[in-house]
């Protein structure tokens, strides 16, 4: 079952100075309910592949399709969690507000959204803070609310863009076992994204590596994740 497919992309970048090929050719397929990690060094074109899939950036070449339906502008069906996690969250709102905005506009009664925002919190260990502000929360806390109010959306992917890359060593360890417990328990459907090789092949089921040097490199490895 197709989830996500991305054809033969390619996206150059041009401006005054000259053009910038930030994306060469890559293809990528992801099946529902997979952990896909992308992997590659600094300036391989991981951001502009993101943005792309996402719908924020048109490719110069190439097909990207969700469930289907060709993205062409951000698809309502996606959630993305950034390593920015501090400029994601509103500091107005608590916790709980903070993972129900999304929910806000979907019609749903209000004890449906409570029973959503609870099973989020409950989901990253956050069951105690939801009257918090994030601003309370250590940098690994705002994250896990980051990932709460993606879990409450209920996307039919997540997107997570070095997501880790700016906490310290023991909270990155525990919030990658929170991504790989939302994939094996509630079989979510995630793409994330690294400049970590050992954090990829950690997490990762299947582990595209892009590189940029000497030529166009893109070699997709398949890891035997063995369920706990
Ligand atoms: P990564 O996320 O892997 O670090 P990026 O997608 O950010 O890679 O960048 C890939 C290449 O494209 C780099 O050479 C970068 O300098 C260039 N690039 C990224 N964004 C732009 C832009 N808006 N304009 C011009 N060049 C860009
Ligand atoms: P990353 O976190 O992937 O390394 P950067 O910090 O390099 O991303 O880039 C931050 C922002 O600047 C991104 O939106 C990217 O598209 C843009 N950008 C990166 N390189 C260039 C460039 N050479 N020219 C213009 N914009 C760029």
């Amino acid at each position: 079952d197709t989830l996500l497919t991305v054809t033969n992309l390619k996206k150059v970048y041009e401006s005054s100075t000259g053009s910038v090929e930030a994306i060469g050719d890559i293809s990528i397929t992801m099946r529902r309910g997979e952990l896909v990690c992308i992997v590659g060094p600094s300036g391989c074109g991981k951001t502009t592949l993101l943005k792309c899939i996402a719908g924020l950036l048109s490719p110069t070449a190439g097909v990207i399709e969700l469930d289907g339906a060709r993205v062409t502008a951000p698809p309502p069906n996606m959630a993305l969690v950034f390593q920015e996690y501090g400029r994601s969250l509103y500091p107005w709102l608590t916790v709980r507000g903070n993972v129900e905005l999304p929910l806000r506009h979907r019609g749903l009664s209000r004890a449906e959204r409570d029973r959503l925002v609870d099973d989020a919190l409950t989901a990253v260990g956050l069951e105690h803070a939801g009257k918090s502000y994030p601003w309370q929360l250590s940098g690994g806390m705002q994250q896990r609310v980051a990932i709460a109010r993606a879990v409450a959306y209920q996307p039919e992917v997540l997107i997570m863009d070095e997501p880790f890359a700016a906490v310290d060593a023991q909270t990155r360890a525990d919030l990658e076992d929170l991504v790989r417990r939302l994939h094996l328990e509630r079989g979510m459907s995630i793409l994330f994204v690294t400049h970590d090789i050992d954090e990829s092949v950690y997490l990762g089921e299947r582990v595209v590596v892009l590189s940029k040097s000497p030529t166009w490199v893109q070699e997709d490895l398949v890891i035997d994740l063995a369920p706990e």
